[in-house]
């Protein structure tokens, strides 16, 4: 696998592919890849013939300048977790790259998507910092397929929609989030988690699951769905910035679970601040659990997290 750090030079290595014919696949991460990344990665070896992985801590997409200082980069395992899932070329450029002295583009999404859920707590610039980025990326490598985890459902809607609204010559593909075991979804930010916040962070994929349970029993309205998460997370000792129910196209807040929903939440466990979400469907709800459950690791909906004790 090679290691290229500038635009000249992956261009150069792009043509060269598209020359031979490939179909170019883009995965966009910001490094410390973990199982998440990998099934993106590997998702991408099989719908393309050349898979390309940028690792770039985008500046511009942190408000909380801690949260940039203390972001993971392990450079090195990297490199070789994204070559065992099949990647041809790792992209890490520096920051001075993508961002050259006297920079001043910005690429916008502006409304309600960029505005609602981590817009609202993360403010719209995170969303300006992702849209930025993402253009920039996709016009250096000219992918024929970029992909994204469902983990960052808001992100994947703003992406679909800069990619619909500026015409840009791409597939976008979401896979649904892997998780660990006892259904914490895989995070970079989890490794800066201490023990005793791991153990209370398995809340949130708790607190999800007791709302698909509530609403699979029958209750469709809002605030009481939310409340089942808000009291799972109480007693964790953990208080969610937000637990949400919205219109999964347009993040419209729902008082009424009257169609397929995205549940969203953000939960501050100690200093890391960890999201998920899930698609409620009507669908999902009638489906018997057995058929979902046996889907190892990975999924959107949360009917796959076991709801036993964490073991160990
Ligand atoms: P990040 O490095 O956190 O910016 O993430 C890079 C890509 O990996 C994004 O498209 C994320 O949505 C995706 N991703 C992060 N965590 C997971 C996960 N647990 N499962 C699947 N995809 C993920």
């Amino acid at each position: 696998m090679l290691i290229i750090r500038t635009v000249a030079e992956l261009r150069a290595h792009v043509r060269g592919l598209r020359a031979k014919g490939h179909i170019i696949g883009l995965v966009p991460t910001m490094g410390a890849l973990h199982d998440g990344h990998v099934s993106l990665i590997a998702a991408s070896s099989l719908r393309a013939t050349s898979t390309i992985v940028s690792l770039f801590v985008n500046p511009r997409q942190f408000g909380d300048a801690s949260d940039l200082a203390g972001y993971p980069r392990t450079e090195e395992d990297d490199a070789a977790r994204a070559q065992a899932a099949g990647a041809a070329v790792l992209f890490a450029p520096s920051v001075g790259e993508v961002y050259p002295d006297g920079y001043s583009a910005e690429v916008r999404i502006s409304g309600p998507l960029t505005e609602r859920l981590e817009g609202a707590h993360r403010g719209p610039e995170h969303f300006h910092g992702v849209t930025t980025v993402v253009t920039k990326l996709l016009n250096m490598v000219a992918p024929d397929v970029v992909f994204f985890g469902a983990k960052d459902a808001q992100q994947v809607l703003v992406v679909r929609r800069l990619v619909r609204d500026l015409n840009l010559p791409v597939d976008v593909v979401a896979l649904p989030t892997v998780r660990e075991a006892d259904g914490l979804a895989l995070s970079s930010r989890n490794v800066r988690l201490s023990s005793a916040d791991r153990r209370r962070a398995v809340a949130i994929p708790r607190a999800i699951a007791a709302v698909v349970e509530a609403y699979r029993a029958g209750e469709l309205d809002v605030p009481a769905l939310t409340a089942r998460a808000t009291a799972v997370l109480a007693d964790a000792g953990l208080t969610a910035e937000y637990v949400a129910i919205a219109d999964p196209a347009t993040l419209e807040p729902r008082a009424v679970v009257d169609g397929p929903a995205l549940l969203a939440l953000a939960v501050p466990v100690g200093p890391v601040r960890l999201i998920d979400n899930t698609l409620l469907s009507p669908v999902l709800a009638d489906s018997p659990v057995p058929a979902l459950s046996g889907a190892g690791r990975t999924g959107g909906y949360v009917q796959q997290v076991p709801q036993s004790p964490e073991k160990g």
